[in-house]
């Protein structure tokens, strides 16, 4: 959705602008500072200010869109801020861990632990409070951080990335603007960064229209969860367990975890790649069964639902980075496909990146120079960074799965000793949306009150999960789900693929329904969760995931 070009904007200039206030953009402004401070402390030209460092947050305060398992590798915290240990809000330190083997009624516990499912030493977290704890670091340095606004529109000059132009506010469903009509801003910068996470819509925009993709397409995985208060003595604290198996078949990627919070609190949930062959697979119904297997079960009876949410996670690792620099622009964290996937891990490598990036941004900056030449100096650093060595060593894992778990753990095995190399290297992928098969069948409309309900108590309803996220957006808005031609959905998807929309959105935003005698989507964009499954697997890439208006959104309090 391009902005009014006729709206009069107010034009700010700053020297950086970073879009996505999560680990990776809160890590680059901290480190930033930190260069700048020092750069004035020694009174060094030119003159740098803290002031001139924006960051663009869409949710409606930091962290309310921070989703994560989330178990913390503290190892790019402990360089960002040394003494994180004294104020960070770390939630237990990992006291002992399992992996199981689940089938429908048992539960095998693997003799050892696999290397990449260890966590001793590391910290489960609530990404959410760990964000905003950073952001009032940010924000101690003189650093403008802006909440409830979304970068709507990268601008470009001939230089390259210009800036960002914010989302209006006031719009009704319509397209007209309310009484409340606010216009965005066109924000200018030097250097724009993005940090939008995994599939960003202004990433997706820059990767589509440079052509600046990888050597494997990115590939992603649905993370699901939830936080459940339980009754004591359920879980020890600082206990991690990872499964594999029920109730994903052999052929799906995935698994589950649970994680023994402080004070009586579970994290659990399961992620699955988004490259499953069955359209109708359905990844929260399968989340919520996982819960009804004595193992899980046994911790969660008598306990409360507290809240859920979805997040995609990018799997594709070094083999699908896109190229991370352009005039005036640089890419960082899950939008540059940072995350180590063996180790389902990623808030550290999101710091790292973040902090490489700051490095080269202060560099820029000091020589007048923010071109692609000068900001290339930005992958360079990650070569020679431990982010390279610890991606570069799993560069194959995940595509090594493409055949089913059992396979897979044998290229596992000879990557592993391989340093990564395996049998083939690259392993070579497609986008996950290929690998569907086709039903090709007569129109059927899924009949919504079959769908899966739950117990109400152990297992529950997209709907009332979503309640439970905290997701709020003013109906009266653009809706923010694009899809480009409808036609698609009610000519050809309901047959070949049964409309997978239905199935794959963890949020029910997606409906078939009959409509004046004829099928029509319905879209219930205000139950968004911004996880971007529908942008990434539907099968035609005709959902288009735009920013709506800043402030909507999932509230992940404590997740
Ligand atoms: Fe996720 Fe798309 Fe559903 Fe929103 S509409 S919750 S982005 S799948």
């Amino acid at each position: 959705m391009n902005a009014d070009a006729t709206i009069e904007r107010e034009r700010l200039d700053a020297d950086v602008l970073i879009v996505g206030a999560g680990p990776a953009g809160l890590a680059c402004a901290l480190h930033l500072a930190n260069l700048i401070e020092r750069h004035t402390a020694a009174n060094k030209s030119p003159a740098l200010s803290t002031e001139n460092i924006y960051v663009l947050e869409k949710a409606r305060e930091i962290g309310a869109h921070q989703l994560s398992g989330a178990i913390m590798d503290p190892r790019g915290l402990r360089e960002l801020v040394p003494d994180f240990e004294k104020s960070a809000p770390l939630d237990t330190p990992v006291t002992d861990d399992a992996a199981y083997y689940l089938s429908e009624c048992g539960s095998f516990k693997l003799p050892i632990t696999p290397p990449p499912l260890r966590n001793h030493g590391n910290y489960i977290v609530s990404l959410n409070k760990l964000v905003k704890w950073l952001a009032s670091l940010v924000e101690k340095k003189g650093v403008n951080v802006f909440a409830e606004f979304a970068g709507q529109e990268l601008l470009y000059d001939k230089n390259g990335i210009a800036g960002v132009l914010t989302g209006d506010k006031g719009i009704d469903k319509n397209g007209k603007p309310k009484s409340n009509f606010t216009p965005g801003y066109e924000l200018r910068a030097k250097v724009t960064v993005l940090a939008e996470g995994p599939r960003g819509s202004l990433t997706k925009d820059l990767v589509n229209r440079l052509k600046l993709g990888g050597l494997n397409p990115q590939v992603y995985g649905i993370g699901i969860k939830e936080l459940w208060d339980v009754q004591p003595g359920r879980i020890a604290t600082g206990y991690v367990a990872h499964t594999l198996g029920w109730p994903l078949d052999s052929k799906l990627y995935g698994g589950g975890w649970i994680y023994g919070l402080r004070d009586n609190r579970v994290s659990l949930g399961m992620v699955v790649a988004l490259e499953y062959h069955n359209p109708l697979f359905d990844p929260h119904e399968a989340f919520q069964k996982f819960k009804t297997h004595p193992f899980v079960r046994h911790i969660l009876e008598g306990g409360k639902l507290v809240r859920y949410g979805a997040k995609t996670v990018p799997y594709g690792g070094w083999y699908s980075m896109p190229r991370s620099y352009v005039d005036g622009g640089l890419i960082i964290g899950d939008s540059a496909s940072l995350l180590n996937s063996q180790r389902l891990k990623g808030i550290h490598t999101a710091i790292k990146s973040g902090m490489l990036a700051a490095e080269t941004i202060y560099e820029a900056l000091c020589a007048g120079d923010t071109s692609a030449a000068k900001l290339s100096a930005y992958p360079e650093k990650l070569d020679r960074s431990w982010l390279k060595q610890e991606l570069w060593a799993v560069r194959n894992f995940h595509q090594g799965f493409h055949d089913g778990l059992w396979p897979g753990l044998v290229q596992a095995g000879l990557q592993f000793v391989s340093g990564g190399h395996g049998v083939v290297d690259p392993v070579r992928s497609e986008p996950g949306y290929k690998e569907y098969s086709k039903l090709n069948r007569e129109r059927v409309l899924v009949d919504q009150s079959t769908r899966f309900k739950g117990d109400g108590k152990l297992t529950f309803d997209r709907l009332t999960d979503v309640y439970h996220s905290g997701t709020r957006h003013d109906e009266d808005q653009p809706c923010h789900l694009i899809v480009l031609d409808p036609n698609i959905c009610v000519d050809r998807c309901v047959r070949e693929y049964g409309n997978p929309c239905q199935y794959f959105c963890p949020a029910a935003v997606y409906e078939m329904a009959m409509e004046k005698d004829a099928p029509k989507l319905k879209i219930n964009f205000a139950n968004c969760v911004h996880c971007k499954t529908c942008d990434i697997a539907d099968p035609y890439q005709i959902i288009d995931w735009v920013p709506p208006e800043g402030g909507g959104g999932p509230n992940y309090e404590g997740m």
